[in-house]
């Protein structure tokens, strides 16, 4: 028996993480590998923040934190939710954590009870089901359909809430799949939720910024439900900042005080050095962020049309985020040169690794077997090489 608990055991390592340790592998034994599986921004964060950050440090920012935050990060926080979102928050509504990561683990641990049903958007980010699970709440999965750009809908939804779902979970724009819920959409999912008022809705907007339809929706815009929504946001994809640790949410009272208490004996306050870093990006606006996006759409646009040019693939056009996502179950039954049969979108993934020297992330990993993730956040250079290796060896598949 392990020495292990169950918890651990139970819990799966995370797909794209290790997917980038499999190409760190490959490339330390000196293999050229591209790597379009992390979900990381390749710009260095913006002069200004870092500058931010330094002078914490001669300030003497080097103690504890309060666990939520500073309260002066905190009313910058809601100063952005109500330029953004229009949303009216108090700095107690306000918990920073060490990244979005944290934000929404400690939502959850803080909600779900054993048993909790927790209705999960699929495609989701992988590692809402791992928190569901370490709260020992049951996941249920509601895929949306490729027609829809995988969005899941008001009427699909109701169908699967039953009287133990406390709990949804979505991103918009969405990791993996780049969706973005338009406002009637949200306003369409906002009704059903008014109607069960045990539902809570858990919006992760991490990638707000990165959006190319323009218009970002906020679930807690929806006056019947903003009690119940608890929303997620941070620094890590908008302003470049993934090494920093840190992210926040906003919810009413009762709920930030159960996330602060849940933080309090985890974790504490995050890095002092990277709250003041965080409350200078906060001041200076979204204008960093606006000139990423404009990269971030060319390389998609670049990238749709390399998939585009793929046999096979059937990839919707992404709205928002960095990653496209491609249906490639047209090669799921093929053979590769040494005689294998590609089963799956991991055993695809394998075969693009070890031949092609590209690192994709297999679908499955967000509740998607027949697709394949693949991060844009790369230089467009690389992209190309990356497209063109990914046809030629994907034409050795008979
Ligand atoms: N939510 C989604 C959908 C993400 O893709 C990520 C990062 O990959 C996070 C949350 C976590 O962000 P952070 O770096 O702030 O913890």
């Amino acid at each position: 028996s392990s020495v292990l608990s169950d918890r651990i055991n139970a819990m799966q390592e995370s797909q794209t993480i290790a997917m980038a340790k499999k190409a760190r592998e490959l490339a330390a034994q000196g293999v050229d590998v591209i790597s379009l599986s992390f979900g990381e921004p390749d710009f260095q964060t913006p002069q200004y923040i870092k500058d931010a950050a330094k002078k914490a440090l001669d300030d003497g920012f080097t103690f504890y934190t309060p666990v939520p935050g500073y309260p002066d990060l905190r009313q910058a926080i809601c100063d952005k939710l109500q330029r953004d979102n229009q949303l009216d928050y108090k700095p107690e509504n306000i918990v920073v954590s060490t990244g979005a990561k944290q934000a929404l683990a400690n939502a959850v641990l803080s909600l779900i009870n054993p048993g909790d049903e927790v209705i999960v958007f699929a495609p989701y980010w992988v590692s809402y089901e791992e928190m569901v699970r370490l709260a020992e709440g049951t996941t249920v999965t509601l895929m949306g359909t490729l027609e829809n750009d995988f969005k899941v809908t008001a009427q699909e939804l109701e169908a699967a809430i039953t009287p133990r779902t406390k709990l949804i979970m979505y991103s918009s724009p969405c990791n993996p799949t780049g969706s973005v819920f338009s406002r009637e959409e949200l306003a369409a999912i906002a009704e059903v939720v008014a109607r069960y008022p045990q539902v809570h809705v858990l919006a992760d907007e991490i990638y707000e910024y990165i959006n190319f339809v323009g218009e970002h929706v906020s679930m807690a815009q929806f006056p019947a439900i903003k009690d119940r929504v608890i929303t997620v946001n941070g620094f890590s994809k908008g302003y470049a900042m993934t090494g920093w640790r840190i992210g926040y949410l906003a919810a009413r009272r009762e709920i930030a005080s159960a996330c602060e208490k849940m933080q309090s004996q985890i974790t504490s306050g995050t890095c002092s050095i990277t709250q003041r870093a965080a409350l200078a990006a906060l001041q200076g606006g979204r204008s960093s962020a606006d000139e990423m996006v404009a990269a971030y759409r060319r390389r998609r646009d670049l990238v749709l049309a390399l998939c585009q040019d793929i046999p096979g693939f059937r990839t919707p056009t992404p709205s928002g985020a960095f990653y496209v996502f491609p249906d490639v179950s047209g090669y799921f039954g093929k053979t590769t040169p040494s005689g294998d049969v590609i089963g799956t979108a991991s055993d695809l993934a394998m075969f693009m690794l070890n031949d092609g020297h590209v690192a994709a992330v297999d679908g499955a990993a967000f509740g998607a077997p027949n697709c394949m993730r693949f991060s844009t956040a790369a230089a467009d250079e690389k992209l190309r090489e990356a497209f063109i290796r990914i046809k030629n060896c994907l034409a050795k598949l008979q």
